[in-house]
C-alpha cells in the first residue's frame, strides 16, 4: 500500500527526506518497469540512465506484446521514459560510476543530492547525525559522471551491459571469471541474485537479463516489475508492516460498480489476520485505515475510466509520427 510516512515510529526508517528511497541504475526496459511500480507505491524513485544499452542496439522490436506491427526502438524508449515520468520517477540522464555503502560518520551530508528533500536541503544538525547512524550498513551512495552524489536506501541495478560501478562494493562473490581466446574476463555472477532480484547485500537488487532472465525486452520488463515488487515489499516491511501485508501489495484499478459494500471490513479483517496477536488496537486501527485508504483509491467510476481512456489515447498519439497520423486520416476520408 502507498502508506503515509510515519517518521515518529522508531521501526520505520527515515526515507525520502535525505535522498531517494530507491535509485534505479539503467533506464532501458527493466529499470523503468521497476520504477513505475516503486514510484506508484509512493517511493521516491530516481532513474539514472546513460551508457551501454542493449535496447539501443536492437534494429526493430517485433515481439513485444501489444504492438502487433512491432515498434521502432526510439519510439518504444520514448514511451518507456514517458511512462516512468508519468508514474513519478525522477529520470536523470547521467552515468553511474560508483556505488558504495555508507558507513556511519562518512561525512557525506554536505555533498549528498537533496533535490527531493522535504526540508529544502538545509542544515541537518543533530538530525543529520541520527540519519547517518540509521543508514549504517544498509544505505548507499551513488557517484555519477556529471558529479552527482546521491544518497539512497536501495539501489536497483538494471544495466545489462555494465556492472563496473558495483566494484566499489568490494563483494568478490558478485563476480565470476571466464576465459575466452586466452584472456580472462570478469562477469557479474547471476547466481548472486535470487528469484526476486534480491542480493546478499541488503538494499541491493538486480533486474533484467543481468539477473538471469531470458534476454528479451518483454521478459526484462516483466522481471523489472517483479523486482520492483520485492523492493516495495522490503520497504513496507522495513516500515513496520507485517510480511503478509507487505508482500501482498497490489497495484490495480477496479470498477467502482464492482466494489463490495463490506470492503472496509474486509480490509480490517485482513490486517487483523496478518498482524501478530499481541499487536495493539492502535496499530490495528492505524494499518486498517491505511489499507482502506489504499483500497479506496483503487476504484474508478466509469466516467473516470472514460476520461483515462481518452487521455491515454492522446498520450499515445504524442509518440506517433504526425505524417503517419495525417496519412491515416486522409485514407479514412
Ligand atoms: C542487437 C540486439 C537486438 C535485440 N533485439 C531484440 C528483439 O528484437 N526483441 C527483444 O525482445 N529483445 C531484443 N534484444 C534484447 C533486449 O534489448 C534486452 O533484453 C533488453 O533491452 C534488456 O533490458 P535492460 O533494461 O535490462 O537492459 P538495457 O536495454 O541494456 O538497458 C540498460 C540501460 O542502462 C543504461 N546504463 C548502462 N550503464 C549505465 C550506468 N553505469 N549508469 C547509468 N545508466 C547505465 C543504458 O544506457 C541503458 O539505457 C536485443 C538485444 C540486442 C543487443
Amino acid at each position: 500500500m502507498p502508506i503515509e510516512r510515519a517518521e515518529s515510529d522508531p521501526e520505520i526508517e527515515p526515507s525520502g527526506s535525505d535522498g531517494y528511497d530507491v535509485v534505479i541504475v539503467g533506464g532501458g526496459v527493466s529499470g523503468p518497469s521497476a520504477g513505475i511500480f516503486t514510484a506508484r507505491a509512493g517511493m521516491d524513485t530516481c532513474i539514472l540512465d546513460r551508457g551501454p544499452s542493449s535496447l539501443a542496439r536492437c534494429a526493430y522490436l517485433a515481439n513485444y506484446l501489444g504492438f502487433p506491427g512491432g515498434i521502432d526502438v526510439s519510439t518504444f524508449r520514448a514511451l518507456c521514459r514517458a511512462h516512468a515520468d508519468a508514474a513519478g520517477c525522477r529520470y536523470i540522464s547521467d552515468m553511474v560510476l560508483e556505488v558504495r555503502q555508507v558507513d556511519a560518520g562518512d561525512g557525506l551530508d554536505s555533498t549528498v543530492e537533496r533535490e527531493t528533500s522535504s526540508d529544502g536541503g538545509g542544515d541537518d544538525g543533530d538530525e543529520g547525525e541520527e540519519r547517518a547512524e540509521d543508514r549504517a550498513g544498509e544505505s548507499f551512495v551513488v557517484e555519477t559522471q556529471d558529479g552527482r552524489t546521491i544518497e539512497t536506501s536501495r539501489v536497483l541495478v538494471a544495466t545489462k551491459d555494465d556492472t563496473t560501478y558495483l566494484e566499489a562494493l568490494e563483494e568478490s562473490a558478485m563476480f565470476t571469471e571466464a576465459s575466452h581466446g586466452g584472456e580472462t574476463h570478469r562477469y557479474f555472477d547471476r547466481e548472486y541474485v535470487d528469484r526476486e532480484g534480491r542480493t546478499p547485500i541488503p538494499g541491493l537488487y538486480v533486474a533484467g537479463p543481468l539477473a538471469g532472465c531470458p534476454d528479451q525486452a518483454i521478459v526484462s520488463a516483466g522481471h523489472g516489475a517483479r523486482v520492483g515488487f520485492a523492493v516495495i515489499a522490503d520497504w513496507l516491511e522495513n516500515r513496520g508492516y507485517p510480511p503478509a501485508l507487505a508482500r501482498g501489495y497490489w497495484d490495480w484499478l477496479s470498477k467502482e460498480k464492482s466494489r463490495d459494500e463490506n470492503w472496509k471490513a474486509h480490509a480490517r479483517a485482513f490486517v487483523e489476520r496478518t498482524l501478530p496477536e499481541e499487536a495493539s488496537e492502535e496499530r490495528v486501527e492505524e494499518l486498517s485505515s491505511e489499507l482502506q485508504a489504499h483500497t479506496d483509491a483503487l476504484f474508478v467510476t466509469s466516467e473516470e475510466a472514460e476520461r483515462r481512456r481518452r487521455a491515454g489515447h492522446r498520450c499515445l498519439l504524442d509518440h506517433v509520427d504526425d505524417r503517419v497520423i495525417e496519412a491515416y486520416l486522409e485514407e479514412r476520408e
